[in-house]
């Protein structure tokens, strides 16, 4: 996409781009998506090479182009995210040079490869897909898988009638597993449509991301000699609301030998945030209000972290004020020491936050979304996420004019980071990030448009997030 930062229609379509780019993220290795400023002096060369002049415009560059390449206008009749998905598959398919390798076969297949196809191909799982010559369910399924091992998709059509016949296939699209003539078996999802087939798909047993093995969960190989705290997987638990605490305020704030300015506006904020909303023990309650309590009183424009260490260490270890001490993460565990824990924690802890704000009925929607961004911005180790943070929180957060907007919001910007970072070296293989909650978690959060796109059905996601975060389904097992 070539733009100009001062073309309205550009950013009228800049988040059509973005959208897109996160729809087809796991097609990387057959097709990259990028934009190029052509209002940025130092793109004007580029932008004159590639005859751009008018915005946006998008261009579709083939397989092996040379440099030369002017690139192909586009042409479909369709700019919203599912127009241009097809768009490039057409694309794709008209590819005249040699097939790209990292492209999978997109054609339809036919009876004979099917039949033969496990004595040439070395992967557990075909799967087929069956529809009409007008569905791109089958070929945007393959591409969604293309960064999985273990794992084949053909699409078959409803004409290819001895194999219709033979298996008994009477919807199209619908998905099938094969294993050999004899052994063929419907894949069970809540719609057939493209979304649900690839997320059912992604998790079949035996099937990876490339690059990443799977350690069995009950015997996780940890780098630590911790024991592994067995948990439920679809639960939060108050250790690890805890143990966020403990590691926010007594490691991750130690940090700053003097907090001031808008740092010291940021933790006042956090801490009274936390003393209003946290549904903890009441010892943890009563210890974050002394801290709450001390903190407001403090008038000047700096304090030094020994004073509130101090507050944290004696005026709060009273035996009715406890903030516990060292983590104890639960599930938040990562099948090895590098994963989940902390950020893992920080997640869930602002997810309680905001739903507890909606609870109890906080007066200011933003209360909770502008103690998390302060804190981030602030405090948070993790200084690319922070940015990253902030940039969502400047596009949209001062948007929020709700309390279930806000809890919503938490929840699509955490989805937003779950999509960046699937695939990534952090990600843990036993807990991949999906694009949460998962069909099963929450059957009725998910839904399916007449054009077969998935959508979120908002008033789902907001009563399901009010009832997994709320303070009544918190665990409290492993507390010290
Ligand atoms: P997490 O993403 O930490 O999620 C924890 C739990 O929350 C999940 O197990 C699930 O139960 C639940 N959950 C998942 N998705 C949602 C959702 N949409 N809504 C509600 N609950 C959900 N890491 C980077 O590498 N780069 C970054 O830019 C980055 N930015 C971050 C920004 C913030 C503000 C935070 C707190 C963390 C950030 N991280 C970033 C860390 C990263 O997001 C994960 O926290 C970390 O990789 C641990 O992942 P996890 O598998 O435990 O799942």
């Amino acid at each position: 996409m070539f733009y100009a930062t001062w073309c309205g229609h550009c950013v009228a379509f800049s988040p059509t781009w973005k959208s897109l780019a996160r729809d087809i993220k796991e097609w990387k290795p057959a097709v990259d998506l990028a934009a190029i400023d052509c209002a940025d002096e130092s793109n004007r060369k580029v932008c004159t090479n590639f005859g751009i002049t008018g915005y946006p415009t998008l261009k579709f560059f083939p397989a092996f182009s040379s440099n030369e390449s002017m690139g192909q206008q586009f042409s479909g009749s369709s700019r919203d995210v599912r127009g241009l998905r097809h768009y490039i598959i057409d694309k794709l398919e008209k590819q005249h040079e040699a097939w790209p390798p990292a492209c999978p076969p997109l054609e339809t297949a036919s009876e004979a490869e099917i039949d033969n196809f496990f004595q040439t191909n070395n992967v557990k799982h075909l799967v087929l897909v069956f529809e009409r010559k007008n569905s791109y369910v089958g070929r945007e399924v393959t591409l969604d898988l293309l960064q999985y091992e273990n794992i084949a998709v053909r699409r078959v059509l409803d004409t290819e009638t001895s194999l219709v016949s033979r298996f008994g296939v009477t919807d199209f699209p619908s998905c099938y597993l094969y294993y050999s003539s004899r052994y063929i078996c419907r894949m069970k999802v809540l719609s057939e449509a493209r979304t649900f087939y690839s997320y059912a798909l992604q998790r079949l047993p035996g099937v990876v991301r490339t690059g990443k093995h799977q350690t069995a969960i009950t015997d996780p190989i940890n780098n630590s000699t911790e024991e592994w705290r067995p948990f439920n997987k679809t639960s939060v638990y108050m250790s690890d609301l805890e143990s966020a605490l403990h590691y926010s305020l007594r490691v991750e704030l130690s940090g700053h030998i003097t907090i001031s300015g808008d740092d010291l506006t940021a933790l006042k904020k956090y801490i009274h945030v936390l003393a209003k909303y946290f549904p903890g023990r009441p010892s943890v309650k009563s210890a974050l209000k002394i801290v709450d309590n001390w903190l407001q009183l403090q008038n000047g424009t700096e304090i030094r972290y020994s004073s509130l260490r101090d507050v944290l260490d004696n005026a709060v270890q009273t035996s009715d004020a406890v903030l516990p001490d060292g983590v104890q993460w639960v599930g938040c565990q990562g099948s090895q020491a590098q994963y989940r824990r902390y950020p893992c924690a920080v997640w869930k802890l602002f997810h309680v936050l905001t739903v507890q704000a909606k609870e109890i009925g906080s007066t200011d929607p933003q209360e909770v979304l502008q103690a998390m961004r302060g804190y981030v911005s602030s405090f948070f180790g993790c200084r690319p996420c922070a940015e990253h943070f902030e940039s969502m929180a400047l596009e949209s957060m001062d948007h929020v004019t709700s309390l279930s907007a806000a809890v919503l919001w938490l929840w699509s910007r955490h989805n937003r980071v779950n999509n960046r970072l699937a695939g990534e070296l952090s990600e843990d293989p036993d807990f991949p990030k999906i694009q949460w909650p998962s069909p099963e978690l929450c059957p009725s959060c998910h839904g399916v448009k007449r054009t077969g796109e998935h959508h979120w059905n908002q008033e789902q996601v907001l009563t399901f997030l009010r009832n997994y975060f709320s303070s009544d389904h918190i665990l409290m097992d492993y507390l010290q």
